[in-house]
């Protein structure tokens, strides 16, 4: 058997991948794709230096991988990669890696199930919904996992984050079992504690595969924030900030720029501002910058009422009204001064 070599498919390669430097490869297919030893330039070539190609067979073949792990290591990196079987056809391991790829799974969505756990695992397997995995609520050491973490789970329904809508396309759904909210009689929503070893396994769980996806924090939300006006899990027990402090899970603000877009203003000035359609136009905005699908419209519809009480649960959990008050409003802006969208 011969050893390994690259089909040149393109030209434009010769021009764009001029690194010359081998590729690392996983340990599943190292045997393969290893370029040989005398191939192996033992410095960086200068990268105007073109890649040694040899013909065979009427065939122009690169000696080299000159794909450059440092540019995609998502190639190089995690879980199992899925390849086609065709009938009477070979499908070959050893490729370049492509330069212009990423992940799919672009978000991590939190979820609470408002079940108990046999009634979680029954609705999450047997039903119209689903998520990749549920984390129960006994203090072992498990987590189930639903969906493969390549597929679709059902998970996310109508939703949208920033230029992204349909997120059960790009992202992996969690669910924690947690009784969910009960209305008291003034009407206000009681939401129950997560148990701390919970919060452990949704730690771990959810660091491992922001990882391994590159997941940014500004795309590790609650339900809640991406179809504000009709979810509120996983609520505001849900412990961002510790998450954060933990973990380096998600968003969070820094305490002093807070306080410093609080003293810009008097409890005054801005109960007489608060009514104002500029105003409600700025912070519907604002709202929208960070990445909530709200449409700016200057005034306080249901949709800005519910946006801002998500707004709440997940920054602003002591008091979760659905108004946009001063503590509300300086920790809005601190979080797009420090997570602006790009
Ligand atoms: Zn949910």
């Amino acid at each position: 058997m011969r050893k390994p070599l690259y089909v040149i498919g393109l030209a434009i390669l010769i021009n764009s991948c001029a690194s010359t430097k081998p590729v690392k490869q996983s340990s599943t297919n190292t045997k393969t794709n290893q370029p040989t030893k005398t191939a192996t330039p033992k410095t960086p070539q200068p990268a105007a230096a073109k890649p040694t190609i040899k013909s065979e067979s009427g065939y122009d073949f690169y000696k080299v991988n000159i794909a450059d792990a440092s540019k995609n290591d998502n190639t190089i990196s995690y879980g199992s990669i899925v390849s086609a079987n065709p009938n009477g056809y070979k499908v070959v391991k050893s490729f370049f890696p492509a330069v212009a790829q990423n992940f799919r799974q672009k978000y991590i969505i939190l979820h609470y199930t408002a079940l108990d756990d046999d009634k979680s695992v029954t609705v999450l397997t047997q039903q119209s919904v689903s998520s990749h995995y549920l984390v129960n609520s006994h203090s072992d050491r498990e987590i189930y996992q639903l969906v493969d973490e390549n597929k679709r789970s059902y998970h996310a329904g109508v939703s949208s984050w920033r230029n992204d809508t349909s997120l059960n396309d790009t992202s992996i759904g969690i669910e924690i079992v947690n009784a969910g909210y009960k209305v008291d009689s003034s009407g206000i929503k009681i939401f129950p504690e997560f148990d701390n070893h919970q919060i452990k396994k949704v730690g771990a769980l959810v660091k491992d595969i922001a990882d391994r996806y590159m997941i940014p924090p500004t795309n590790i939300l609650a339900h809640s924030d991406i179809a504000p006006t009709r979810k509120q899990d996983p609520g505001p027990k849900f412990p961002w900030k510790q998450l954060y402090e933990d973990y380096q899970i998600g968003m969070w603000y820094d305490a002093p720029v807070k306080d410093g877009f609080l003293s810009q203003t008097t409890p005054e000035n801005f109960a007489m501002q608060s009514g104002n359609s500029e105003f409600i136009y700025s912070y519907q905005l604002a709202l929208k910058k960070l990445g909530y699908g709200l449409e700016a419209s200057g005034r306080v519809d249901d949709a800005t009422k519910k946006t801002i009480e998500a707004f709440q649960y997940h920054f602003r959990p002591e008091n979760y009204d659905g108004v946009m008050d001063a503590e509300s409003w300086a920790i809005l802006q601190a979080l797009n001064q420090k997570y602006a969208a790009k």
